[in-house]
């Protein structure tokens, strides 16, 4: 029988759990899993990958129909097959899946599975899962376990968070969809009202209305996806109206009638008025809460706040020996902030020297509707809103050659910088492929880069990156090809 006694113990395989587990063993601590339900998480199951995948069969169906732009005859018309999209889907995720248990097994990681609750500082009990358990096809990890008793000196918790549900508007999984539903559609409806405009409704929005689906969005705040910029969201508002989408701001869903194989939406604009949409499905997109319930947080004291747990910038909660990241640690919610988190908690934890605490000033965000948006740093008003004094630089990709050439002359590439240091304080983007264009910019904050020595670097010609370089010359009033 195996030893249950470990040095980490960490619940939950999402990209914050598995990450922080293979930093662990790395480090030399005897570390194991607890999983419930699938390898991986959210992440890699019902998130970031699947969403992908399925943005990824909307962007060739986009660049087939406008083949013709690019003097190219497609013979008939592109269709979409539902039924193969979302296997495709899926089948990336199951790829991916039995990738993280190849890593457990590589980094002889003990998987436990099962639904774990913290009994005690230093014990996790790990009983029957309340979730059905979708086991890696190939290979199946080593050392799986089971229920039982399990001690560590150092708990991670990172069970990760759902869907948030608004009261009288619960999903039921058939007329209203939680992201659940969404990935994995039966059918591809004709109509879809999207409530909520944060990354995930709007990527579903724009993955239906590439597939052909008539689809509404409804905001409340007055801009699509809130936390960016004010001017990039409005580019990327009116490149999404171009694309046959309609978006309703500064509006509520405030009731939802259902019909047998239809909803209407009652929609309430902030000076009272009310419309009514009938559409095939709701996708409910309202934001996600922290998995905080069942795990016996309350018994030993931990604090919560707003669904997630208190932590600070290592991970550590008011309990010795006993930490959170990723999702359930609070916003931003996203993976790559969960598999930081981690990893910094984990190093903290193995006592290494300099390990520095999260700064969440610095986590980039992508949207990866069609056009992309990608952003780090401060807002243009959030800037200005904390009193400083800023320089501003644009850069449209209607100036750029690489960008015209691809076709994708639509967009912007915005900088932000202190004008009294020149510190680089915020980058934002909307337009082609700058979800991967961001990290450029990321990098540069990280090392406190100035002005100075953007404008000294290189970039590569021709390509989408030079605009990079010209929205940090225009700051500066030295902009070239514009
Ligand atoms: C549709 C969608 C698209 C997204 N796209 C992106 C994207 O493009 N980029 C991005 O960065 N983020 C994206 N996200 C967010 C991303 O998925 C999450 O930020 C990320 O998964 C959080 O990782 P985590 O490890 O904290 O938690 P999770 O991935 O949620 O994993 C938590 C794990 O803990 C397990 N668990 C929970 N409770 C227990 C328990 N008591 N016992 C045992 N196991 C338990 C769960 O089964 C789960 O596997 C997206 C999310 C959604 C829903």
């Amino acid at each position: 029988m195996a030893d249950n006694t470990y040095d980490v113990i960490i619940i939950g395989s999402g990209p914050g759990g598995y990450v922080t587990a293979i930093r662990s063993a790395q480090l030399g601590l005897k570390t194991a899993v607890v999983e419930r339900e699938h390898l991986g998480g959210i992440c890699l199951n019902w998130g970031c990958i699947p969403t992908k995948a399925l943005l990824r069969s909307a962007e060739i169906l986009d660049h087939a129909n406008h083949a013709k732009s690019y003097g190219l005859t497609l013979e008939g018309k592109m269709t979409a097959d539902v039924k193969d999209v979302v296997a495709r889907s899926r089948g990336v995720s199951a790829r991916l899946n039995s990738g993280v248990a190849f890593l457990m097994k590589k980094n002889k990681i003990d998987v436990i599975w099962g639904e774990a609750k913290l009994s005690k500082p230093g014990e996790v009990i790990v009983g029957k899962s309340t979730k059905p358990v979708v086991q890696p096809q190939n290979p199946v990890p080593k050392g799986v376990l089971g229920e039982g008793t399990y001690k560590a000196k150092h708990i991670i918790v990172a069970t990760g968070a759902r869907p948030r549900a608004l009261p009288g508007i619960e999903p039921d999984g058939k007329l209203i969809w939680t992201y659940f539903e969404a990935m994995k559609p039966d059918f591809m409806p004709k109509s879809l009202v999207v409530m909520g405009s944060g990354a995930i409704g709007i990527e579903f929005a724009s993955f239906y209305r590439s597939m052909g689906v008539d689809v509404t969005v409804v905001e409340l705040m007055d801009n699509i996806m809130p936390v960016e910029d004010a001017e990039i969201s409005g580019i990327a508002r009116k490149a999404l109206e171009k694309r046959g989408l309609k978006i309703i701001t500064g509006a509520k869903v405030s009731k939802v009638e259902k019909a047998a194989n239809s909803i209407t939406a009652h929609v309430e604009t902030k000076d009272g008025k009310v419309q009514q949409i009938t559409a095939d499905r709701l996708i409910s997109a309202v934001g996600v809460q922290g998995n905080i319930e069942n795990l016996g947080l309350e018994a030993l004291g931990i604090k919560t706040d707003r669904g997630c747990i208190v932590i600070d910038g290592y991970g550590k909660t008011n309990v010795p020996g006993i930490y959170a990241i990723g999702d359930v640690a609070g916003p931003p919610m996203l993976a790559h902030k969960a598999e930081h988190e981690g990893v910094i908690c984990v190093e903290k934890i193995a006592g290494l020297p300099h390990v520095h605490p999260m700064d969440k000033g610095k986590i980039p965000g992508c949207t990866y509707c069609n056009p992309q948006v990608a952003s780090v740093g401060l807002t243009e008003a959030k800037a200005k809103a904390e009193g400083r004094e800023i320089r501003v630089g644009r850069y449209s990709f209607g100036a750029n050659g690489k960008a015209i050439a691809l076709g994708e002359d639509n967009g912007l590439v915005k900088t932000i910088f202190d004008a009294k240091t020149g510190e680089l304080l915020g980058a934002h983007m909307v337009g082609a492929e700058v979800t991967e264009l961001i990290q450029g910019f990321v990098i540069a904050m990280n090392l406190e880069t100035t002005e100075e020595e953007l404008m000294h670097t290189v970039f590569p010609h021709p390509t989408l990156s030079e605009m990079m370089k010209e929205s940090v010359l225009d700051a500066y009033g030295r902009v070239l090809n514009a």
